[in-house]
């Protein structure tokens, strides 16, 4: 198998066809599967797909029972996926097929992620502003400079769709996640198109949890590993501050018979050292969880 394509599906009954057709038409060379993950819609669009398989035996479905969002469906389509190359596309017809190609010209010059950037992007500027902050962002973050993390058009090599996990709204960040395991990525400028159909699936909200989502991401690409470095230096420096406020508090009142009742220096050293040693606690917490899964997966891994 050469190509995989994952498509999210949610509510897209009046583009999926088009979508398919012009999928086809821009790989004739290669073997492919079309995997749509359709991700509880309740409109025609479960119908329509059923009607696909039978029409194209490369087409597969996989439906949930209700809404789990785009990463969701992303995660199970990857999981699935067989071809070499693993493209991601949006159902909505904003991605252009006719860009496929090029896509692979750039796989096949050694990069494991490519990403689309949509350059001349045909969204309203309550989308378009945002997203630029949230790109500048991002890239300084991760030390990984892209116009257009968020765009839904992109091409894997198979290992890389194999070793990334996203859940929630995580699926913003793959190029980091990817990028953080040793993966090189890069990015092309796509042609973009207005939405003809239906109406977007993501409000101003999403700027809220996405900032929260970054939180995790910096976690996740930096401590996953080792979550006692990040807890445990800041645990360690609290309590040593603690330790030394007190210290003066208690040399000053055994020596020097200093009255503490009106101390509040005193509340700040028992205040850092309790906090501090629920630092180092979390942090000994989550190298216990790193430790259980390692362990489970080396049982896995065995038989
Ligand atoms: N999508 C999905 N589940 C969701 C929201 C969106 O599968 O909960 C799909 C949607 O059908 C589309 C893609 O994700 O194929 C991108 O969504 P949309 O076009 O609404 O996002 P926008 O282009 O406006 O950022
Ligand atoms: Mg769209």
């Amino acid at each position: 198998m050469n190509l995989s394509f994952v498509i999210p599906v949610y509510n897209e009954e009046q583009s999926l066809q088009e979508l398919h057709e012009k999928i086809v038409e821009n790989i004739k060379d290669y073997s492919y599967e079309i995997i749509f993950v359709n991700d509880g819609s309740t409109d025609n669009s479960k119908v329509i797909l059923k009607q696909m398989t039978e029409v194209d035996k490369n087409v597969k479905v996989i439906n949930f029972r209700t809404n789990f969002g785009k990463s969701a469906a992303l995660q199970t389509g990857f999981n699935k996926a067989k071809g070499k190359i693993v493209f991601t596309m949006d159902a909505d017809l904003q991605d252009d097929p006719k860009e496929i190609p090029r896509f692979i010209e750039k796989i096949e010059e050694g990069y494991d992620l490519v990403s689309g950037w949509k350059k001349n992007r045909k969204d309203p500027l309550t989308k378009t502003i945002p997203s630029k902050f949230f790109n500048l962002f991002t890239s300084l973050m991760f030390k990984l400079k892209l116009h257009d993390y968020n765009c839904g058009f992109k091409a894997y090599k198979n290992e890389v769709v194999k070793s990334v996990t996203i859940y929630g709204e995580l699926h913003r960040y793959i190029p980091a996640l990817a990028n953080a395991q040793g993966f090189s990525v890069t990015e092309i400028p796509v042609t973009h198109h207005k939405r003809k159909f239906g109406k977007t699936k993501y409000g101003a909200k999403r700027f809220i949890k996405g900032f929260l989502d970054l939180l995790t991401v910096n976690l996740i690409t930096k401590y996953e590993k080792s979550p006692l470095y990040l807890f445990g230096l800041t645990g360690i420096i609290t309590t040593f501050l603690g330790f030394v406020i007190s210290l003066y508090l208690a040399v000053s009142k055994i020596f020097f018979g200093v009255s503490l009742s009106n101390r509040p220096l005193l509340f700040l050293g028992i205040l850092l050292i309790l906090v501090g040693i629920q630092f180092i606690s979390i942090g000994l917490i989550g190298e216990f969880i790193v430790y259980l899964d390692k362990k489970k997966q080396k049982k896995l891994d065995q038989s």
